[in-house]
């Protein structure tokens, strides 16, 4: 069933080679995170020279400015100094949350999250001005998606208070680790999970709420430039009634595979289509697709499978400021394969132009670069972000002391 599976997915000689082990056994080549894999990546030497091996990461000096080279950002894991913690008994409510230094947790080996999945992640981002100040964009969009999703996994949430007041706190805390302006940004990863024991299907006893820091740089190694996606009809990254409209941990190791064979051919990155009809643009595996054809804008409705993302919100209200029309709507593959521009949207990616989709054997280019309405509107969206335009939206929040 699985290998007739796996050969339907791979037409044109692949299947050989990925029911070879081909597939999964070398990574590296096309690998997006600049910052992983290679020994001179930016993680190594902070871990080296600020961290050292976890023992010693107690005597770390935070009156020293990070030792990071800014320059060589990718989206790689850097430990940072401190995360936030808080937990929630069976009644709910979060309390005595806390900064602690970044580290290990302790999980009962029969936690919730660990034996069914019962959890969410969040990510935003903290920008330095040139003024030296701090900003972050719409954290609380964050902190309502992760109620949203919490009611959807029967787990308790923080308030909006206090999600944003941890995020905050979890900036401050480690804000020597906030890039220069221009050079990237702090990503802030908020978890919630069920941490309690269970062995019978049910939500756990109890919750933890964490949040930890990342500096990054580009999401894609493409840098800025052009995006080549794959159109997997095979896989799917969400069903009508399942999880895919809530950040929940658990759609995302589905996605791996399809998005390692895809890079593995090349491409940065896989677009879904709808699991009813096979035909209809979803997202990528970890941000939204707009289209855009003459004066329209166009990505598809957040009905369920579709993950609504701060960012792509914030994309519909600056085209439409900007006099475009902004349509959400079913778009069907084939319209994809016809549009001029493309370009995926999500806090990590931020707005990364798509240059060329596959889809079958069919190959689409679009239009990126100079002049284009995806370049316009990353440079307005970032602006707005690294409080270099004013915010006449009133979405950016300062973090102070
Ligand atoms: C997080 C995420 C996005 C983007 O959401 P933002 O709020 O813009 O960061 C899009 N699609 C998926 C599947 C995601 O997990």
């Amino acid at each position: 069933m699985i290998l007739k599976q796996l050969r339907r997915v791979n037409d044109g000689g692949f299947s050989q080679k990925f029911l070879g082990g081909f597939c999964f056994s070398r990574l590296g080549h096309y690998e997006p995170y600049s910052s992983s894999s290679t020994a001179a990546s930016p993680v190594q030497e902070i871990s080296e020279a600020a961290m050292g091996d976890s023992e010693s990461h107690r005597g770390f000096d935070e009156s020293q400015p990070a030792n990071v080279n800014w320059d060589e950002l990718g989206f790689g894991i850097c430990p940072t100094d401190y995360m936030y913690m808080m937990r929630a008994s069976k009644n709910g409510e979060f309390v005595n949350g806390e900064l602690n230094r970044f580290g290990n947790i302790e999980l009962s080996p029969s936690s919730g999250v660990l034996n069914y999945g019962q959890g969410l992640f969040e990510g935003l981002k903290a920008y330095r001005k040139p003024d030296g100040g701090l900003l972050l964009f719409r954290p609380e969009q964050n902190a309502l998606r992760m109620q949203m999703g919490a009611e959807r996994l029967c787990m308790p949430s923080p308030s909006v208070d206090q999600f944003v007041s941890a995020v905050k706190k979890t900036v401050l805390a480690n804000k020597r680790w906030v890039p220069p302006p221009g050079k990237g940004s702090l990503y802030l990863r908020p978890l919630l999970m069920g941490s309690g024991a269970v062995l019978g299907l049910a939500p756990a006893p109890e919750y933890l709420f964490l949040t930890y820091a990342s500096p990054v740089g580009n999401y894609f190694k493409e840098g800025l430039s052009a995006l080549n996606m794959y159109v997997d009809d095979e896989f799917h990254r969400a069903t009508r009634g399942g999880a895919g409209g809530v950040k929940t941990i658990s759609n995302y190791a589905p996605v791996l595979m399809a998005q390692r064979c895809a890079k593995k051919r090349g491409f940065s990155d896989v677009i879904f289509l709808d699991s009813v009809h096979k035909r209809n643009l979803e997202e990528a595996a970890s941000c939204n697709v707009f289209i855009v054809k003459g004066n329209v804008i166009s990505t598809p409705p957040t009905e369920g499978t579709i993950l609504a993302g701060v960012t792509r919100k914030s994309i519909v209200e600056l085209a439409r400021d900007n006099g475009y029309k902004v349509e959400e709507r079913t778009i069907p593959v084939e319209e994809l394969m016809e549009a001029d521009e493309v370009f995926c949207t999500g806090t990590a990616v931020v707005v990364a132009p798509v240059g060329s989709i596959t889809y079958r054997d069919k190959r689409a280019e679009f239009r990126t670069g100079t002049g284009t309405i995806s370049q316009a509107l990353y440079l307005n969206l970032t602006g707005i972000q690294m409080g270099l335009m004013e915010d006449k939206k009133g979405w950016t929040v300062e973090v102070t002391e």
